[in-house]
């Protein structure tokens, strides 16, 4: 039997993840700026617990995570 969030994330495009995120940060308030925001997926970008679009640490989307500011990378590296 295959995990469902599994298949889902395997189907996803960066395509798809990033108009999910967009629609998703449209109901957020508390948003860092662009730079922060760059800054902390370049991080991502480099990092070994990036799996695809998902930080395999918190399962979140980083793209969507590293806009939040209440947010931190669960590793400590932003
Ligand atoms: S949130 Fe932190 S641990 Fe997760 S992929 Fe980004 S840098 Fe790595």
């Amino acid at each position: 039997m295959s995990c469902i969030g599994c298949d889902l994330k395997e189907t996803v495009s960066q395509l798809d993840v990033h108009k999910l995120v967009e629609e998703q940060l449209e109901l957020e308030q508390d948003l860092v700026s662009t730079k922060i925001r760059e800054k902390r997926l370049n991080i991502c970008c480099k990092c070994p617990s990036l799996s695809q679009h998902t930080c395999v640490h918190c399962g979140c989307f980083v793209e969507f995570r590293a806009s939040l500011r209440q947010k931190k990378c669960p590793r400590d590296k932003w």
